[in-house]
């Protein structure tokens, strides 16, 4: 069988090494650099605290593939620290996880289980099996086991064929039997091509860093609030993403609008909230973003053809790694989670 994977993000390249895996002849075509557009940067949050059970066993799901994926990989791609919730929706997701037979632990603000730089007000929920994903020695591992099947090529447009589907790049055409597409921003176009009607609102996003002050507690762990996320990103720093207004970072205003009112807001919030972080940003992370999905996982099929669609989708990375190849090799459709699942 032969396989075609467009987009080398966190999400193709998994699918990708766990087809080659199965013996799979597989390539990868990749327009950029891999990893270089939503999955860039060092670091993001895994937990397995979601707002819904059955994210919260998906997400346990891959936490033991992380760990194979880090026996492969020889280091830990995870740094255990923990992840903390705060905010309204604590005691719901609390339930979520105990629906789901997760590890957790409600606590009281001030509580010594808290290790976060932040002024915390109401219950917070412990998610012990949390952390730091290691996004860095990620790429390395899924690049390296990627190798050969990687190429660097857009894919221009498919098209069906008797026997599977044709991917164009160029003047270049190849013939595959199964097409999986996770192209990011760049889904859409590719989808349409096979009659497949995937999101593609778009929205500006950018996370900050900031120093951390040298009486923060440590090791920090990741934080969730209502509308922010947060996490200590390298030694010393404290990286923060926040939900915006969405006509402040509307596609149609502009990227450098966005990244100035994002600024302006995270700048502000760290000033009031978080007493163990200097309000001096010392980098940035930015990247598009399909509005309206949050955690959810969403699985489009049109014949051979198979498009993903989610946010916060690196936490999953190797568990849909697993389901996206099965679905490309039997044909099946996996399961949407989350708030579309219903
Ligand atoms: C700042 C930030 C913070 C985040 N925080 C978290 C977090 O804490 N936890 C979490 O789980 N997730 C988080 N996410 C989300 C997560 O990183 C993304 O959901 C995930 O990386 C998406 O991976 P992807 O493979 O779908 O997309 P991408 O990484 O964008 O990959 C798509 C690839 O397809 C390529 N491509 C596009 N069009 C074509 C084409 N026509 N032909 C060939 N190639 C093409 C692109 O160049 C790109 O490399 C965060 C994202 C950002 C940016």
């Amino acid at each position: 069988m032969k396989i075609g994977v467009l987009g080398a993000g966190v999400v193709g390249l998994s699918a990708t090494v766990e087809l080659i895996r199965r013996g799979i002849d597989v390539t990868c075509y990749e327009a950029g650099t891999p990893m270089a557009e939503r999955s860039a940067g060092d670091s993001r949050i895994f937990r397995l605290a979601h707002a819904y059970p059955d994210m919260v066993e998906l997400a346990a799901k891959a936490r033991r593939l992380y760990t194979g994926w880090a026996e492969r990989a020889g280091e830990a791609l995870i740094d255990e620290v923990g992840t903390v919730i705060s905010g309204d929706h604590t005691s719901a997701w609390a339930a979520a996880m105990a629906a789901a037979g997760a590890g957790h632990e409600v606590v009281e603000p001030g509580s010594p289980l808290l290790r976060v730089p932040a002024r915390l007000s109401g219950p917070a929920l412990l998610d012990p099996a949390g952390g730091m994903i290691r996004v860095d020695r990620v790429r390395t591992f899924l690049v390296t086991a990627a190798a050969s099947h990687l190429r660097q090529a857009r894919a221009d447009k498919i098209e069906s064929t008797p026997g599977g589907v044709r991917v164009w790049s160029g003047p270049t055409a190849e013939e595959f039997d199964a097409v999986l597409i996770c192209a990011g921003a760049g889904t859409p176009a590719l989808a349409a091509d096979a009659g497949i009607d995937a999101p593609s609102a778009l929205e500006h996003h950018v996370r900050f860093s900031f120093p951390l002050r040298p009486d923060a507690p440590q090791p920090p762990q990741c934080l969730i609030t209502q509308h922010t996320y947060q996490h200590s990103s390298a030694p010393g720093t404290w990286a923060v993403g926040a939900d915006m207004d969405p006509a402040a970072v509307s596609w149609e205003g502009g990227r450098e609008a966005a990244e100035l009112a994002s600024l302006a807001a995270v700048t502000a919030y760290v000033t009031e909230e978080l007493p163990g972080v200097e309000p001096r940003v010392i980098d940035r992370l930015y990247c598009t973003h399909n509005p309206g999905l949050s955690d959810g996982l969403q699985f489009l099929r049109q014949g051979p053809v198979l498009a993903v669609h989610g946010e916060n989708l690196f936490k999953f990375a190797p568990l849909l790694g697993e389901l996206l190849a099965q679905s490309c090799i039997d044909g099946s459709t996996p399961t949407d989670a989350g708030p579309n699942a219903a």
